[in-house]
Parts: C-alpha cells; sequence; structure tokens
C-alpha cells in the first residue's frame, strides 16, 4: 500500500551501528571545520529552485546545493520559532527541552546544547538573531561567545529608549515591520573579519529573518516577481491584518506570494555574500556551510494564512543543505530527515563527540558517503502553544495527527494526497493503523526522553514590567511567530 513497509524503521533514538553499516566515503576532512549554519526563518523549501520552485527565487542558494547535500524531505519539531530553534540546538522533540510556549518558558541551562558542543571543543562560536524569540531570556543564547541582537525593536518612526526586552507588543510588531538581513550580514562580516578565527575553528549561527513577515522587500526585490501589480494589497501586516485572507481575489493572494518569493530572493543574497566571504579567505572547504529553516507558512494552502496555527507541510517542512566540499555530496535524498537530526550530524561531520541526550541521528554517514536514498526516519512535531494542543508523526507516506484537546485524530496519505487536503479516518483503508502505531511508539520514546532529560524547561526569565504589558495588550502567544 501507500505506507512505506519497505525498511525496518530506525528508532526515533540513535541507530548506533549506522556508521559502521554505510563506512565513509567522500575526501578528507578539515581537522577541526569551521561551521556556518545559516537559519533562514519562515522559508518553505518548496519556494527554492533547487526544490523544484519553477520561480528563480534562489540563486545562490542553488549553487550550493548543486555542491552539497540536499534533504528533500526535511521535517521541524514545530511551526513557529521558539521550540524550533530550542529542538535545533538540543537535538529532542519539543515536548523533551519544554520550550512549548512563549514567555511562560526558556531552555534548561542543564541542556548541552549546539554551540555549547563547539564551545567546548575549542571553537570560537557566536551567533547573530533578528528574531524576537531568539532573544537570550529564553535561553537560546546558551554556548555563544558572542550573542548578537539585531531585532528591529522600535517602530518605524518612533523612537522607544527602553526596550530591554523584545516581545512587547508594538516592539513585536515592529520587529516584523523592518529590514534585517544588512544588519545580521554586518554583524557576521564584523565577526568573519575578526582576528580571533585565525587561532581557532569558528561556528557561526546566522539567523536571517526578512522571510518572515511583513512581507516587505526592499528594492528591486520588491517588484521582482510581480512588476504589473496595482491591486491594494501589500505584504505589510501580513499576519496582523484581517483584510488579507484566504477569501480575498486569486489576483491578490498571487501578488502576496511574489512578495514571499522576493523576500527568499533579497535574502538568497545575503547567502551568495557570506558564501563569496568564505571563499575570498579560502575557506569553503574548511567549512560546513549549512542552509535551513525552522518552519515554513501558510500561504492560503489550507484556507489561513502565517503560521503556529497547524501541522501541514507548508507549515513543518523544512530545508536542509549541507555544503562541505571534498566531504560532502554532491547528492540529493529522498528519506525523511528531522530537525532533531542536525545536531548530531554536525557534531559527527566535525569530529565531536556525540551528546548521550540527543534524540537524533548523525546524518553524517550519508553525507560522505553520498547514499542518494539516505535515511528514512519518522518525525514528530508538535504545537502546544496558542490555544492549540497537537502532534503529528509524519513518514515520507503518510502523516497522522492527533489533537490532544479533544482526542480528535486523523491521517492523510501523502502520496495521494500531498496537499493534505482529505483527512482520513483511521477505520479508513490504508496505512493509518501503522502511522498511528509509529506515533505511539514516538510518544512513548518522548516519555522516556523526558525521563532521561537533564531537566524540564525553566521558567522563562521575562520582566515584571514586561510581563504586566503583555497582558494588558492581551498577548496570549500571538500566533504570529
Ligand atoms: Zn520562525
Amino acid at each position: 500500500m501507500i505506507f512505506p513497509s519497505a525498511p525496518a524503521r530506525p528508532s526515533l533514538l540513535a541507530a548506533p551501528l549506522l556508521g559502521l553499516l554505510v563506512g565513509c566515503g567522500g575526501g578528507e576532512a578539515a581537522d577541526r571545520p569551521n561551521v556556518v549554519l545559516i537559519s533562514i526563518d519562515t522559508l518553505r523549501p518548496d519556494h527554492l529552485g533547487c526544490y523544484g520552485y519553477g520561480r528563480p527565487t534562489s540563486p545562490n542558494i542553488d549553487a550550493i546545493a548543486a555542491q552539497g547535500g540536499l534533504f528533500e524531505q526535511h521535517i521541524s519539531s514545530a511551526p513557529w520559532t521558539l521550540p524550533a530553534h530550542a529542538a535545533m540546538f538540543t537535538s529532542v522533540p519539543d515536548s523533551v527541552h519544554g520550550v512549548v510556549d512563549a514567555v511562560k518558558f526558556r531552555l534548561s541551562e542543564d541542556f548541552e546544547t549546539l554551540p555549547e558542543s563547539f564551545q567546548s571543543a575549542g571553537y570560537s562560536t557566536a551567533g547573530f538573531f533578528a528574531g524576537p524569540y531568539l532573544h537570550p531570556a529564553f535561553g537560546l543564547g546558551q554556548g555563544f561567545d558572542r550573542y548578537v541582537d539585531c531585532v528591529q525593536t522600535v517602530p518605524d518612526g518612533e523612537v522607544d529608549a527602553d526596550n530591554e526586552w523584545s516581545m512587547r507588543d508594538p516592539v513585536l510588531r515592529a520587529s516584523h515591520h523592518g529590514v534585517t538581513n544588512d544588519k545580521v550580514y554586518g554583524e557576521w562580516q564584523r565577526f568573519f573579519s575578526g582576528a580571533s578565527r585565525e587561532d581557532e575553528p569558528f561556528f557561526a549561527f546566522v539567523h536571517l529573518w526578512d522571510v518572515h513577515f511583513d512581507f516587505t522587500p526592499p528594492p528591486p526585490y520588491d517588484t521582482l516577481f510581480d512588476p504589473d501589480y496595482d491591486g491594494p494589497f501589500t505584504g505589510r501586516d501580513f499576519f496582523y491584518d484581517p483584510a488579507i485572507n484566504a477569501a480575498i481575489p486569486r489576483r491578490d493572494q498571487e501578488h502576496i506570494v511574489a512578495l514571499y518569493d522576493g523576500e527568499i530572493a533579497w535574502t538568497d543574497e545575503i547567502v551568495g555574500r557570506i558564501r563569496h566571504d568564505l571563499g575570498a579567505a579560502g575557506l569553503l572547504e574548511d567549512t560546513i556551510l549549512v542552509i535551513t529553516a525552522d518552519h515554513g507558512t501558510e500561504l492560503f494552502d489550507h484556507g489561513g494564512k502565517g503560521h503556529r496555527t497547524t501541522l501541514y507541510d507548508e507549515q513543518i517542512h523544512i530545508p536542509l543543505i549541507v555544503h562541505y566540499p571534498g566531504v560532502v555530496g554532491p547528492a540529493r535524498f529522498g528519506g525523511q530527515t528531522r530537525m532533531i537530526d542536525l545536531g548530531p550530524t554536525l557534531r559527527d561531520l566535525a569530529g565531536l563527540p556525540a551528546v548521550a541526550t540527543t534524540m537524533g541521528e548523525s546524518l553524517a554517514p550519508y553525507l560522505r558517503g553520498n547514499l542518494a536514498g539516505g535515511p528514512d526516519l519518522p518525525a514528530v512535531s508538535e504545537l502546544m502553544s496558542v490555544g492549540r494542543n497537537l502532534r503529528s508523526l509524519r513518514t515520507t507516506g503518510g502523516k497522522f495527527v492527533v489533537n490532544h484537546d479533544n482526542g480528535g485524530s486523523a491521517w492523510f496519505d501523502l502520496a495521494q494526497d500531498p496537499g493534505e487536503l482529505q483527512p482520513l479516518a483511521l477505520s479508513a483503508e490504508g496505512a493509518g493503523p501503522g502511522l498511528k502505531r509509529l506515533y505511539d511508539e514516538a510518544a512513548e520514546e518522548i516519555i522516556s526522553g523526558i525521563e532521561r532529560a537533564p531537566a524540564g524547561a525553566a521558567a522563562a526569565d521575562v520582566p515584571a514590567s514586561i510581563q504586566r504589558s503583555l497582558a494588558a495588550n492581551g498577548y496570549a502567544g500571538g500566533g504570529d511567530e
């Protein structure tokens, strides 16, 4: 049937013999390669050329992908920024790292995060972020020698000298309006041109935020893909403006999508600059360059918009491209991989020891061996915020979703219904029972992961004055990040 019955699916936990089975191919690795981890917020892979999009949104990313390893079905732990990045750094599902809702939780110091591993190994570590949920108050700054806040905190045209925290409602909205790629790139350049990297390898986390709404790319990207539009809509306030919705005319929806694509093209330019910097310094072959995202976003696919709302693929399918010339690729991997696999993969590629608490698998054996099939791992995604309590189990063939508030469940046959438009009951013929069994196994592994985790999430370190401000604004998590 549609549900793939062939190879026995590895458990959610690591398969320790994998490296022995597939061996090592590829070329010589640098002793201690640099790592540049680019997280492009809200980037849907189906809007990138290298993932088959028809519009030329991503010439630089495509060129990098053509020389590296590309994972076609890479799945996030969550459809929004905070838990997804916490999973990126801890390599455990959201229920295990515990940072599942904004304002309430911060990542426990007891996890060994990905940047902490590189810091402990003697790397110089730096992070540059431009989205409010990357703020160190949520615990995501752990392990960075420097962690630079590039969030736009002042509403357009206003001056505010009291922005000690980036979550106040007007500040939060301001963070969506601005163009921040230039600032992030400037901070990257400042770091990269510094003298310290001459003496030690570096780990750089570059968080590019402009693809996230609002969809207001700078010229020429604002008109690049829809120069003739003369309708009333702009990408500004995409999420907050109720006038922008799935009921607007198709032509206007297309314009919104063209603006989203413009943001991708603008961000692709930044990625190209970073690649150029590495090449000009002669470091491309000594650097693992990763391009990924935290989550996607809905562009009216299911009658809605934005993210942090569902677990449909447009919100949880993300790109993963690993560029490491001489060691990796070129190769494309069709099997499914997960956000939680990135950390083990990077540690493995860089020769760092594995971290016992992680629940992902290293993809490095596949990358080194150019094994085009790649792994095929069941992926858990969760949304436990903004009044939703959803968990899904996805395979390459299907997705099983449970609503824990009412006990309801449904599954989707991704082979026949890739758009997830026809929810199926368990009783329906096909892969439903098999998916449910995988779901139940994953749920058990999550419970055991929680028991083994070094600690649950700590209370968020949000200043009391800001908590009052958030409450006064009726901010309950927003559904916007
Ligand atoms: Zn995000």
